[in-house]
């Protein structure tokens, strides 16, 4: 398949929903100026995940991997005015810029970006009592996936959504690679479908980042959290 048209869709897509926001492009060119790796969700699959957030009604979401937070603003303005994003990063200075694209978004109230490694922070939210949260966007580190849904049931309910980037991974994830990265999503991806705790799937995605998908997936089981 030619990869040309999948960006040609994407490009279509893209200016079906109007030009390009000022604020995420203020948004990317900050995370881009300060040297960010180029790694955040195309404009389409952050409208997806946006679209996610309002069909789950969502009032509080758990994001692990902020980077300079052009999802979190996604997600912050799928909440209601006293709706709450904590997101998690383990650098310092995409934490700085994310909260500076935070503010500008007028989304500084809602948004509580914490540093450190995400899985000593999930535990900390345990501690606080925090959660549950209504949804879950798991995207950081790729081979600490299944504890991320480890600490997201934990800090789940019924009807809580799980949604995570990268399980798809070029096509890799249907190979046996023993890439850490490959190898941590199958993982991943193995624990989610077998979860009796979880209704989920995996959908492969394609468009300006190239091909790889999403994992979806609803908390159906009155024992998480
Ligand atoms: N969700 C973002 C992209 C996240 S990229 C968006 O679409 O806009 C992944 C991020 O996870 C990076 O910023 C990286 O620093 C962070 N990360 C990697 N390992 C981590 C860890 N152990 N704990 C917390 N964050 C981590
Ligand atoms: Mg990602």
């Amino acid at each position: 398949m030619n990869e040309d048209v999948y960006h040609e869709v994407d490009r279509y897509i893209e200016d079906l929903f109007g030009p390009p926001d000022p604020v995420l492009t203020a948004a990317q060119d900050r995370s881009t100026g300060a040297g960010l790796p180029d790694i955040a969700l195309s404009p389409t699959l952050a409208r997806f995940l946006h679209v996610l957030a309002l069909a789950a009604g969502a009032t509080s979401i758990l994001e692990i991997g902020t980077l300079g937070g052009y999802s979190a603003i996604w997600l912050g303005r799928a909440l209601p005015p006293d709706g709450r994003l904590v997101s998690l990063e383990i650098d310092p200075e995409h934490a700085e810029v994310a909260r500076r694209n935070l503010a500008e978004a007028g989304l500084a109230e809602q948004a509580d970006i914490r540093v450190g490694d995400a899985l000593a922070t999930l535990a900390e939210l345990g501690r606080e009592g925090a959660g549950p949260f209504d949804m879950v966007f798991i995207d950081a580190d790729k081979p600490s996936y299944t504890a991320y849904l480890d600490a997201a049931l934990r800090l789940a309910r019924p009807g809580t959504v799980i949604v995570a980037d990268n399980v798809v991974w070029r096509g890799e994830v249907a190979s046996e690679s023993d890439d850490e990265t490959v190898a941590g999503l199958r993982r991943f991806n193995a624990a989610l479908a077998e979860d009796p705790r979880l209704t989920g799937c995996l959908v492969q995605q394609v468009g300006v980042r190239g091909h790889d998908g999403m994992a979806i997936a609803v908390v159906t089981d009155a024992d998480a959290g």
